[in-house]
């Protein structure tokens, strides 16, 4: 049977979406809101699994990284210092013929309603200048409304974790290298919100900041600098410096979603252009998925050199360096050549960036030549690499690779039609559906609530007692469960030899497999882990 593409396949997962309770419009029976979205039973599960996934791989399961959760509300002088009052802009313009609101950027993708042409480039003459539109969210804190108590709602994750850096570093026992992850909201008051929850106004985030040393002291300590033309090893090194970092983080979050069931193949490696990185930045890496409406951003990985603590430094007045024990030591040994030669790249550095703020070139020198001074007693500002993913695209993109339809036989053994949602067990919202094969038995009911029972503590599990078995097993492949028990009369005994054994159905293959109930709780967490 041929798989449907494109914005067929995107409509019959919009409509499973809402039949199956995976995704809502947001405040659907007013008319809905646009660009919000709800999860349902399902999707908040699905959502909850691979928040918990990113969150153990990042932090439980490593030594160096540490989370942190703060609030959605913060200073309104971290957006200052971050850029984001000043540029965080999207070019805007109206559409006089259909009075649509488009981004300039991507106005020859957004169809225009009113043009069978599909292009609001069509309406050529009739557009508005373009206008420059802030993507914050504007609130106030306290009763009165005024310029004084002006505050934003986040537009990322990632600020927080810099302007609370000194704190973590202090209470965690952390060294850099290190890293601080946070998942949480973030906000972005989007032009044209579209392609259903690809742009949300309201979606969330998993960010990582992982802080390095600068390469000048990698190599003052190590004599050499490696640019980890092999980090898939993913063994980190004491001589690695940004580069490698950064290769290593694009290659760890790429096993990421291969480990939680996008495969390699669905997923494109996007390298920025060096006209297209913001001007701190040394790379910059798109991870993309294959999406039904186009190849698209699922996460960035960015290079930020000592950017956002150096802002955070400069605008809040309180120190963001570190002091590096072993830098202050190996330093001591250099020969006056590396001194020099390493000094000059630091200052170079810190020079620019400096400038490139808005500082006097006088007072930049200055400072850059004290920022010198401190490498040689070991102190800098971490450069940090950025590993930056959005929850519901990647929802959005579990959802759209898990969609298939096959044919599958029906109670009679005619093959029938089937859609199924091939989630990998690890992230499936409910990981076992326990059936009894008859609901007019209590004796297969009591056993069946008793299987039930077992299972619940180690797994979500969905028990379903209604309807014709092969009607029960359908809406469980189509909500992606990958195991179901089924509980019949060998399992009472009718068969001695099968007393207390339950077939377990697997979602892909339709396979069913006999199995003692003792046996079913570590043969299904082997599945699940
Ligand atoms: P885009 O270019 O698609 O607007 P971006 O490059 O501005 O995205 P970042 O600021 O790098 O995105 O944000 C990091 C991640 O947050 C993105 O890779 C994406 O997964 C997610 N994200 C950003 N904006 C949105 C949004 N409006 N809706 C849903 N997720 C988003």
């Amino acid at each position: 049977m041929a798989e449907p593409k494109g914005n067929e396949l995107m409509d019959k997962i919009v409509s499973l979406c809402k039949r199956r309770g995976f995704i809502f419009q947001s405040s659907e029976i007013y008319g809905g809101i646009n660009g919000f979205w709800d999860y349902g039973p399902l999707g908040a599960e699905l959502k909850r699994n691979v928040k918990e996934l990113w969150w153990r791989r990042m932090t439980q399961q490593r030594d160096d990284i540490v989370g942190l959760e703060a609030t959605i509300i913060m200073h309104p002088q971290i957006w200052k210092a971050s850029g984001h009052v000043d540029t965080f802009n999207d070019p805007m313009l109206d559409c006089k013929t259909c009075q649509g609101r488009f981004r300039a950027d991507q106005i020859d993708e957004i169809p225009c309603p009113l043009k069978p042409s599909n292009s609001v480039s069509q309406c050529t003459g009739a557009k508005t200048p373009v206008r420059n539109f802030n993507l914050m969210f504007k609130t106030n804190v306290g009763p009165i409304e005024s310029a004084d108590n002006l505050a934003y709602l986040r537009p990322e994750t990632a600020q927080a974790i810099f302007v609370q850096f000194k704190n973590v570093l202090e209470t965690s026992r952390q060294k850099v290298p290190f890293g601080i992850a946070q998942v949480g909201k973030a906000f972005r008051n989007e032009v044209t919100p579209r392609n259903y929850t690809f742009r949300s106004r309201e979606f969330e985030q998993m960010e990582l900041e992982f802080f390095i040393r600068p390469d000048e002291a990698v190599e003052a300590i190590g004599g050499i600098v490696a640019s980890g033309s092999q980090p898939s090893t993913l063994n980190p090194q004491p001589n690695w410096g940004w580069e490698a970092w950064h290769k290593y983080w694009v290659e760890a979050r790429i096993r990421f979603y291969e480990n939680i069931g996008l495969p390699r193949a669905t997923l494109e490696e996007y390298w920025q252009k060096p006209e297209e990185l913001a001007h701190y930045a040394k790379a910059c890496v798109d991870i993309l998925f294959k999406f039904p409406f186009g190849t698209q951003e699922l996460e960035g990985i960015a290079a930020r050199s000592d950017f956002d603590l150096s802002q955070h430094q400069r605008f809040s007045g309180k120190s963001m360096g570190v002091f590096d024990e072993e830098l202050k030591a190996a330093w001591a040994k250099l020969d006056e050549t590396k001194k020099t030669e390493l000094s000059q790249r630091y200052f170079e550095a810190r020079f620019k960036y400096l400038t490139k703020m808005g500082e006097p070139a006088d007072k930049a020198e200055k400072q850059a030549r004290e920022d010198v001074a401190g490498l040689a007693k070991g102190n800098y500002i971490p450069h940090v690499i950025e590993p930056s993913a959005g929850v519901d695209r990647l929802i959005l993109a579990l959802i759209c690779n898990a969609y298939a339809e096959d044919q599958a036989p029906d109670e009679k053994g005619k093959l029938e039609s089937r859609v199924v949602m091939r989630f990998h067990p690890r992230i499936a919202p409910i990981k076992v559906a326990v059936f009894p094969l008859l609901k007019n038995r209590p004796e297969l009911l009591n056993k069946a609530k008793e299987v039930r029972d077992l299972l619940r503590p180690h797994m979500t599990v969905f028990y379903d007692e209604a309807g014709a078995i092969g009607r029960r097993y359908r809406r469980q492949d189509e909500a992606g469960t990958p195991f179901g028990v089924t509980i019949d009369f060998d399992t009472l005994g009718e068969k001695p030899e099968l007393l207390n054994t339950v077939t377990l159905r697997d979602r892909d293959s339709m396979k069913q497999d006999r199995i003692k109930i003792d046996e079913l709780v570590p043969l299904l967490l082997e599945k699940i882990r």
